[in-house]
């Protein structure tokens, strides 16, 4: 049988395809494709009045040019303009270049200037020849992102040509820009693209010149309107009234060891409330690490449970999911309610049993890990679905969650907490309700940066508290590269420690273990059996052992702020005092050590966020890439003001003018808007 060979040339290399990469398609693509930076080609500055360090052009004859040895092969030119002389040195060249810088020959460069001890001179200047009194360029020369293989030129040549025939009609409305003093879409657009001379390149780069403003107000528009457009259509939809007689949450709530704090109350209220209309809820409930979200998910569930239907939780990790599953049949069993466990890790046969339960409607409750969400698992009532730290979760899970949960009451929990700007943009979309307040009796974390050479003396330390009666995690090192490879220092540490440590019980747990050892190890350091647990990441997200007193993690500089917080966040939560041991390895680089300095200085989670959002821009944060969400590119969700404004406007065109609304999405988003709805 003659077998198909795939002839396409290797992908990646085509025209079309570095463009992709760019996000670049149609010519709204390309006229939203805006300079990162300009270049002033409009004015010849004389070599004498060069300014070091500053990028100007000159107009030169080439005097001599030759390739020189010393000390590398490279290429050097001498040019004079009427005020002085300029060396000119290019460590690559082509042999094209060599063939412009000929004696005699005129030239336009483009560069700066550096003293060196041969007098002044540039490296790799741009440069092209020129006719005598050859005009100068009308605008200042725009400097586009661009990828490897895509030249400035090329770019320049496809915007314009977008720019001749593609449609810069505004989709404002002219009282909206007369009120906000905003230019009309065509003239900042031609503006930005091809500033005329006279404008300061150092102003247009600021983005605060009103051109700027006019993209970054519509920018923030089309996301304001992609996100209320989605908050309707889910309000168009229908879902089960989840109204209950407050019987079973009552039982409880009574049988519990603590009393609700008021935040939990009042969260609990709002989700209640929610889960009693005849619309789809979706509601983030937001919580530092420890504030007790746990709880509000079982009486959110039970909810569901006593007006007849089925809840789900779902949980990134099998630890994770495990632990809620103890938990809650802990709590629900003594009320009569069945709480099913599903995971990747169940024999199939076992899977299957539980699928079948779940389709029948036999079981009321089902927690699990993505398992959950997988081909074969249909719920037969499915009121309310749970997703514990959603951001931990791929694109596709998330999208086929929401597709099996369309006409179902959903419920995320997250202790990374979004700063409220971003709330307002990009989780426009939900309705949040926030534990601001921890259960009473939480002891506060000490934290404590110590350099690697000290270990021995953490070492001790860990020894001193578990002899005292408490438990400690110790974190191994992340390594990005190589799951073997952490996976292998997991095991040196724990067989290090316990050596060093022979009258401490010590455990390990890691991913690769098999799903019931994992179980097996948790539930030992959680019935005090192992004084120490030796650990990679898998403990960062929920684990709650209350007695461990004592967090360790070995090279903290390689953690972000995120996880740093969640994973010292395992201790605090008994009535020993704690502490946080970060080990660090020298020499730190500036964001590791700015990253340590917030995690040493900060307790507070939504304190942390906001710094790690200023570290890492919003797109890293919120994890954008891999959530499928377009990132802005020229606005600033710190800008509050114009996020209100867009708002606001995406608000009344959506009511009064819902044409030029879809016009504008149209324009911002075109093909990306599906992504949007993930
Ligand atoms: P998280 O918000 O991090 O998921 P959990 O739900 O795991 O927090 O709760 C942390 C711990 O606090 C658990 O042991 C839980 O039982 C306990 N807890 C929750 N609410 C209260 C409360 N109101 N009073 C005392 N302890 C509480
Ligand atoms: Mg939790």
């Amino acid at each position: 049988m003659a077998e198909k060979r795939n002839r396409k040339p290797p992908a990646g290399n085509t025209l079309a395809a570095r463009l992709t990469r760019l996000g670049l398609r149609t010519d709204a693509d390309f006229i939203l494709h805006l300079p990162l930076r300009y270049e002033d080609e409009t004015r010849i500055t004389p070599i004498a009045a060069a300014i070091p360090g500053v990028p100007a052009q000159f107009e030169v004859e080439v005097l001599t040019s030759e390739i020189a040895f010393r000390p590398r092969r490279q290429l050097v030119a001498r040019v004079r303009d009427a005020s002085g002389t300029l060396t000119l040195r290019f460590l690559n060249f082509y042999p094209s270049q060599q063939k412009v810088l000929q004696p005699g020959a005129r030239l336009r460069l483009f560069g700066e200037l550096r003293d060196s001890f041969l007098g002044d001179e540039m490296i790799h200047p741009r440069f092209h020849a020129v006719a005598a009194d050859a005009p100068l360029p009308q605008t200042l020369t725009p400097v586009y992102p661009t990828t490897a293989c895509l030249g400035q030129g090329s770019l320049r040549r496809l915007v314009s040509r977008a720019l001749e025939r593609g449609d810069l009609g505004d989709t404002l409305p002219a009282d909206v820009l007369a009120q906000m003093e905003l230019p009309a879409f065509a003239a900042a657009i031609r503006f930005l693209h091809t500033p005329p001379p006279g404008v300061s390149a150092a102003m247009l780069e600021s983005r605060q010149h009103p051109a700027w403003r006019r993209v970054q107000f519509d920018e923030l528009l089309a996301q304001q309107l992609s996100l209320r457009r989605a908050y309707t259509a889910r309000r168009a939809r229908g879902a089960p009234q989840l109204a209950a007689t407050g019987t079973l949450t009552r039982r409880l709530l009574a049988a519990l060891p603590f009393r609700l704090t008021g935040a939990q109350q009042r969260a609990w209220q709002e989700i209640a409330a929610d889960l009693a209309r005849p619309h789809p809820m979706q509601r983030l409930l937001q919580g530092d690490v420890g504030s007790g979200k746990t709880i509000v998910a079982a009486l959110a569930m039970l909810q569901a449970v006593e007006a007849g239907h089925q809840a789900a939780l779902m949980a990134p990790t099998e630890i994770l999911a495990e632990q809620h599953y103890r938990k809650l049949a802990a709590w629900l069993a003594p009320l009569g309610i069945e709480v099913a466990w599903l995971s990747g890790s169940l024999k199939k046969s076992e899977k299957t049993a539980v699928a079948r339960k779940v389709g029948a409607g036999d079981t009321p409750i089902v927690i699990g890990t993505h398992a959950l969400i997988e081909d074969g698992v249909e719920f037969a009532r499915l009121g309310l679905a749970i997703v514990d730290e959603q951001h931990r979760f791929g694109v596709r899970q998330r999208l086929a969650l929401k597709e099996k949960g369309r006409f179902a009451h959903q419920l995320t929990m997250s202790a990374t907490p979004i700063p409220r700007t971003l709330a307002m943009s990009y989780y426009a979309d939900l309705d949040v309700s926030v534990l601001d307040e921890l259960p009473p009796g939480r002891t506060p974390v000490t934290t404590k940066l110590v350099a690697e050479a000290r270990r021995d003396e953490v070492i001790a330390r860990v020894h001193a508290a578990c002899r005292a009666g408490g438990q400690a995690y110790w974190v191994c090192p992340l390594i990005e590269e190589s799951e073997v490879l952490q996976l292998k220092t997991a095991e040196e540490t724990y067989a290090r420690l316990a050596a060093e440590l022979p009258d401490l019980r010590v455990g390990l747990v890691h991913g690769r273990l098999k799903a019931e050892d994992k179980a097996a190890v948790m539930a030992a350091f959680a019935a005090n059996e192992i004084h120490l647990l030796v650990a990679t990441t898998v403990i960062e997200v929920g684990v709650d052992v209350q007695n461990a007193s004592l967090m360790v993690i070995e090279h903290a500089e390689r953690f972000g702020l995120a996880q740093l917080h969640q994973l010292r966040g395992r201790v605090g939560r008994g009535a020993r005092a704690s502490a946080c041991i970060l080990i660090y390895a020298q020499p730190l680089g500036e964001t590791a050590r700015a990253r340590l300095k917030v995690i040493y200085e900060n307790s507070d989670g939504f304190e942390i966020a906001r710094e790690d959002l200023r570290l890492r821009g919003p797109g890293e944060f919120i994890g954008a890439r891999q959530s499928g969400l377009p990132l802005l590119r020229y606005a600033d969700l710190e800008d509050t003001v114009m996020v209100e404004q867009a708002r606001h406007l995406a608000d009344t065109l959506l009511r009064d003018a819902p044409e030029i609304a879809a016009a504008h999405l149209e324009r911002w988003l075109g093909g990306r808007a599906e992504l949007l709805k993930a």
